[in-house]
């Protein structure tokens, strides 16, 4: 019997700014378990190789198992919460990035869902922005160097930074990604950074707390 390598070279530790998921023209619903906090959120930890491709769906018998995370969701729904319409309490979301990417990770279930919620403790990304003075705030315009220098400053590796448009058609930072070495203990330089998803060289950082009129629907 052979069990699967861990065949790929890298993890994509990729985490989203809800307000930049939700503020597009798209919109967004929240969680049935409430709004999230103004923090990064985890949108999932994905297997790569060095040349920019990536292995998905590697288990197509594989279904999420709630019994084999039961301890860790009530800390999921506060990390990973899903802004997808219509308005859920995570598990679909955590079912698609399990069995797209995670089956791929050479982890169990329970060890990838903690090892990213780990790696987003780790990353601390909210407090290392702030720390350099980049904070939430409307019509403010931040240097995307100076983003990854923040986050370099406190993770020790420069992330690739995605940004998306807001409805009103301002650039805004979206997502970032880190990479963490394919045995999941640590971050590493980035082998190699995402095709496309650039950004201008001043993008918005728009805060999540007040008037949001457009969840829920
Ligand atoms: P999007 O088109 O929104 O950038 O990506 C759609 C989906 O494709 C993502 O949610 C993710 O599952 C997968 N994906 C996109 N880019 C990458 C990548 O560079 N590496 C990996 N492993 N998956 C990716
Ligand atoms: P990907 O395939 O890009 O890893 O994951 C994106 C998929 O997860 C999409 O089908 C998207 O609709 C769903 N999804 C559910 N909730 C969220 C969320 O909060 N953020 C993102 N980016 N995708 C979500
Ligand atoms: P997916 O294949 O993930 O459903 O959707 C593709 C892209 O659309 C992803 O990049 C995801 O971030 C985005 N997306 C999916 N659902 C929603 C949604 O409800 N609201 C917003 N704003 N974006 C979404």
């Amino acid at each position: 019997l052979c069990v699967a390598a861990q065949d790929f070279d890298f993890f994509y530790f990729v985490q989203q700014w809800p307000a930049s998921y939700c503020d597009t023209r798209r919109s967004c619903c929240y969680p049935t378990t409430g709004k999230p906090d103004e923090d990064f959120s985890i949108h999932g930890l994905w297997p790569n190789y060095k040349n920019g491709k990536w292995p998905q769906n590697c288990d197509k018998e594989s279904s999420l198992d709630e019994s084999e995370f039961s301890d860790l969701i009530s800390t999921m729904e506060k990390n990973w919460p899903s802004l997808a319409c219509p308005s859920s309490d995570g598990l679909r979301f955590w079912s698609h990035e399990w069995l797209k990417h995670g089956t791929c990770s050479a982890l169990n279930q329970h060890a990838y869902f903690q090892t990213a919620l780990d790696f987003k403790t780790k990353s601390n990304l909210l407090q290392n922005l702030k720390n350099a003075g980049i904070k939430p705030r409307n019509g403010e315009h931040y240097s995307v160097e100076s983003i990854k220098k923040a986050i370099e400053e406190g993770v020790g590796h420069t992330p690739f930074i995605e940004c998306n448009v807001d409805s009103q058609g301002n650039h805004q930072l979206y997502q970032v990604y880190l990479c963490v070495d394919s045995s999941a203990s640590k971050f590493i330089d980035c082998p190699i950074f995402p095709h496309g998803r650039k950004c201008g060289s001043k993008i918005e950082f728009p805060p999540f707390s007040s008037n949001d009129n457009h969840a829920e629907f």
